[in-house]
């Protein structure tokens, strides 16, 4: 039987740092990844690398440069005409991409001295993992400490049952093979506006179908109220309180039936149907019987605040745990696991966890909203500023959006910063790192700013908490 200080099941950004981390802290590490390519590779980088956050970023950036190079570039002056798009063109790079950074977790495997094991896993009790390659051969690894790193689903409805050709989850909406004339989003969520903004950038006549009544409901809600702005403007047609019942294919089409708010019934007819309701932890067949690792009321692995599950020396991170479905914070999980397997003290600060919509402009937020905040009964002064009287903003005709930041009334400390608008996840990221450091809006009002750039918009926003932005008027503080 092979031994192993730590095994690690997955190789998503949680499982794949989580292992790297703990061979650099000289730990002898398997990571087992089940993925495999259509012709039957074994596959490393989980959701992320393969069908979410790099796939679709190279289709929004492929389908931004195309709408900017037909509808934004006039303005500058550059005529452009027969401006096409290739939609194989733009799949086969998205491919290229996601293939130069799966196989590169093998390589950073390889230099860090980590067994890369294609295959399955499953924990078994006293900490053994059950290997199942792709063979089928079962072997047996004994773990002083396993982390369990499975990831997520995309959640189905009954409604719209996906069937890869007329319906398909955010996996087929990255493989669509030419535009849709008409395309149904079922959910106005992460997904549904990313991959709702790629293909109505290509030309499809996008309708995002939203159960709850509330754009982005869990965002800060003047940024949620502007964002809805934004996007209407550029031709998504967002339907809030539209709860899809059922779907029917005739012929070619998708017919969509939802309940809208007043409780009647409508129909949507549809050339594709994307669905993307959430994602849900995937636990299946990764837990034997007798495993002893205890689940939560929501059906995810039960972990506390160091990812530690109900049986000693067994973690748990990323998607699979409670908290955002979101890469960097399964990455980090990753990283705090194996440094507290390896006798470090690490932890995570969940309180400062930035979130993007990767959109053209950008949504993004870091901190606790203004309706959290005053929700908690804290005092609280809000500073603003909208990128339309920022220089570098119309330098770059780029004015949509704005930032909010929100500190507390007293001690002046940043208790959340949320933004749309250009480099939306850039800018955030820099309130990001001064939270971590307690920063006030005084600090940041404080700290020079570059001149012209996008990044003095924050600058003015902290400056604005306290009634002091220079270039915009100041609200009068009573
Ligand atoms: P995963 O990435 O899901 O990896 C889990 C791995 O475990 C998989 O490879 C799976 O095959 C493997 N596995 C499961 N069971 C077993 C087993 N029994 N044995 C061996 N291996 C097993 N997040 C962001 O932060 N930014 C983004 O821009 C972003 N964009 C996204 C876009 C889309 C379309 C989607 C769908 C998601 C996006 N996400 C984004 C979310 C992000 O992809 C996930 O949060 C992240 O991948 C979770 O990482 P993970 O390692 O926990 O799980
Ligand atoms: P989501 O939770 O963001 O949005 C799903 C939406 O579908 C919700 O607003 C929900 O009210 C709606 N919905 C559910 N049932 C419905 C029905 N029957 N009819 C109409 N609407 C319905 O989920 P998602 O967009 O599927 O994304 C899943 C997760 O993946 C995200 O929560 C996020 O964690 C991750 N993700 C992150 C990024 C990023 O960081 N940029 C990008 C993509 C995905």
């Amino acid at each position: 039987m092979s031994s192993y200080d730590v095994v690690v099941i997955g190789s998503g950004p949680a499982g794949y740092v989580a292992a790297i981390r703990a061979a650099q802290l000289g730990l002898s590490v398997a990571c087992i990844e089940k993925w495999r390519t259509a012709d039957g590779r074994g596959i490393n980088g989980g959701t992320c690398l393969n069908v979410g956050c790099i796939p679709s970023k190279a289709l929004l950036d492929s389908s931004h440069r195309y709408h900017d190079t037909r509808e934004e570039l006039a303005v500058h002056g550059i005529s452009t005409s027969a401006v096409k798009i290739d939609i194989a063109e733009m799949m086969a790079r998205k491919d290229k991409i996601v293939g130069q950074l799966t196989g590169g977790i093998g390589q950073l495997f390889k230099a860090n001295g980590v067994s890369g094991l294609f295959g399955t896993g499953k924990l078994l009790a006293n900490r053994q993992v059950e290997y199942t390659d792709h063979d089928g051969k079962i072997s047996v690894l004994d773990a002083a400490h396993v982390i369990l790193a499975t990831g997520s689903l995309p959640i189905d409805i009954p409604a719209a049952p996906v069937d890869d050709k007329l319906i398909v989850d955010s996996t087929g909406a990255l493989e669509i093979a030419s535009v849709p004339k008409r395309l149904g989003v079922i959910g106005a969520g992460v997904i549904g506006l990313e991959l709702g903004s790629v293909w109505g950038r290509l030309g499809s006549d996008v309708v995002l179908l939203e159960a709850l009544e509330d754009f982005l409901a869990i965002m800060d809600k003047a940024i949620a109220r502007e964002t809805k702005k934004i996007f209407t403007k550029q031709g998504l047609d967002i339907r809030l309180g539209a709860r899809v019942v059922g779907t029917q294919i005739k012929g070619k089409k998708v017919h969509v039936t939802y309940q809208s708010k007043d409780g009647t019934e409508q129909v949507e007819i549809f050339d594709k149907l994307i669905v993307c309701v959430g994602r849900k932890p995937f636990i299946d067949g990764v837990l034997a019987p007798d495993s002893g690792v205890q689940l939560d009321e929501r059906g995810t692995v039960a972990v506390n605040q160091q990812c530690e599950t109900s049986v000693p020396g067994v973690y748990a991170v990323g998607d699979m745990v409670r908290g955002p479905m979101l890469a960097h914070k399964g990455s980090e999980e990753g990283v705090m696991v194996a440094e507290r397997i390896a006798g470090h003290s690490a932890q995570i600060n969940y309180d400062i966890v930035p979130n993007v919509i990767y959109t053209h402009p950008e949504v993004a937020s870091v901190g606790l909203t203004e309706e959290q905040v005053k929700a908690s009964g804290d005092a609280y002064n809000v500073g603003t500023f909208p990128f339309a009287a920022s220089g570098r903003a119309l330098a770059a005709n780029d004015t949509d959006g704005m930032v909010k930041i929100i500190a507390h009334a007293d001690s002046d400390r940043i208790l959340g910063c949320h933004i749309v608008g250009p480099s939306a996840a850039d800018l955030v990221q820099q309130v990001a790192i001064a939270m971590e450091f307690g920063s006030s809006a005084e600090d940041l009002g404080m700290t020079v700013f570059g001149h012209p750039t996008l990044s003095e918009t924050v600058h003015e926003a902290a400056l604005a908490v306290n009634g002091n932005a220079i270039h915009k008027a100041n609200r009068k503080r009573k």
